[in-house]
C-alpha cells in the first residue's frame, strides 16, 4: 500500500500504459482520477477499479488535454471527489509515424499540442492546489528516443524532447513548495504477438540486442518505476528523468 489515500489524476489513463498505471495504483491504495479524451473506456475502467469497494476509488472523466476549460475542470473534479490532489501524472499522449517529408503543419501542431502543451494546461491546473496543500508530485511520460532520436517521429519526439526542458525547469520553479516534477522516459512496450511481420520482429531483435537486459520491454517494466515516482520514496528527488528502457540507453 505504498499509495495509501494518495489521490492521483491520470491523464489517458483509459487505455495502453495509463491503464496498468491506474489499475496498480489502486491496489497500492490510491485514489485516481481517470481524466481521458476517451469516456467509454474510461468508465470501463472506473466500474473495474470500484467493484467490490465500500468508498469509489475511481472516478472517469472525459478531459481533452489540450482544452484549458477541460484541464480546469479536471482539477476541480478531483479535489470534488477526493478533496486533494497529490499526484498529476501527464501521460496522455500520441506517436504517429510520419515521414518528415509528409508531416503537415496541422499535424505537427497537433503532435506537439496534445504531447506538450498538455504538461503546460494540466500542470498549471493543479498546482494552485498542490501549494495550496504544501506539496505534490508531477511526472512527465517523455520517452527514451529523445536520446537517440528516429526517423519518423520527428513532431513527437521534438514535443518529448520538450518535455524533458519543461521538467527540469519546473522543477526549479516548484521546489520551494514542496513540489516535485520529474519524467519517466519509456523504452518501447513491445506487444505480445505471436505472428509479428519479419520487419517487425528484425526491429524488435535490434532493439533488445542493443539493451543492457535481453528481452522485449512489457507494459508491466513501466508500472513499478510509475509508483516508486508517485510515492514517498521519490520525495528527495526532482527535475530527473527516469529511463526504464532496460538498459536501451545511459541517462
Ligand atoms: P495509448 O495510445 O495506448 O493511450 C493513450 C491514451 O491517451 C488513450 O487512452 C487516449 O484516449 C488518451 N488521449 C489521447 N489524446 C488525448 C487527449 N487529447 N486528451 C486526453 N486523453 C487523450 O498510448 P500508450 O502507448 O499507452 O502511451 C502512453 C504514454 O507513454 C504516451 O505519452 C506515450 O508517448 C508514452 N510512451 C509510450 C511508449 C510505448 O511503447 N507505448 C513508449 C514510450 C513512451
Amino acid at each position: 500500500m505504498r499509495l495509501e489515500n494518495k489521490v492521483i489524476i491520470v491523464t489517458g489513463g483509459a487505455n495502453g500504459i495509463g491503464r496498468r498505471y491506474c489499475q496498480r495504483m489502486v491496489a497500492e491504495g490510491a485514489r485516481v482520477l481517470i481524466a481521458d479524451i476517451d469516456l467509454d473506456a474510461a468508465m470501463e475502467l472506473e466500474a473495474e477499479l470500484n467493484a467490490d469497494k465500500d468508498e469509489p476509488c475511481a472516478r472517469a472523466l472525459r478531459v481533452d488535454v489540450t482544452s484549458e476549460e477541460n484541464t480546469a475542470e479536471m482539477a476541480q473534479v478531483a479535489i470534488d471527489a477526493f478533496g486533494r490532489i497529490d499526484v498529476l501524472v501527464n501521460n496522455a499522449g500520441t506517436y504517429p509515424h510520419v515521414e518528415f517529408d509528409d508531416i503537415t503543419y496541422d499535424a505537427w501542431r497537433k503532435v506537439i499540442t496534445i504531447n506538450l502543451d498538455s504538461m503546460y494546461l494540466c500542470s498549471k491546473a493543479v498546482l494552485p492546489q498542490m501549494k495550496k496543500q504544501g506539496g505534490g508530485k508531477i511526472i512527465n511520460v517523455a520517452t527514451d528516443l529523445v536520446w537517440v532520436g528516429l526517423p519518423g517521429m520527428v513532431h513527437y519526439i521534438s514535443a518529448k524532447s520538450g518535455v524533458i526542458g519543461f521538467t527540469r525547469s519546473l522543477a526549479r520553479e516548484m521546489g520551494e513548495h514542496n513540489i516535485t516534477v520529474n519524467a519517466m522516459a519509456p523504452g518501447a512496450v513491445i506487444p505480445q504477438i505471436d505472428n509479428l511481420s519479419k520487419i517487425a520482429r528484425i526491429r524488435i531483435d535490434s532493439i533488445v540486442g542493443h539493451q543492457a537486459l535481453k528481452r522485449p520491454l512489457q507494459a508491466e517494466d513501466l508500472v513499478g518505476p510509475m509508483v516508486f515516482l508517485c510515492s514517498a520514496d521519490s520525495n528527495f528527488i526532482s527535475g530527473q528523468i527516469l529511463s526504464v528502457d532496460g538498459g536501451l540507453t545511459n541517462h
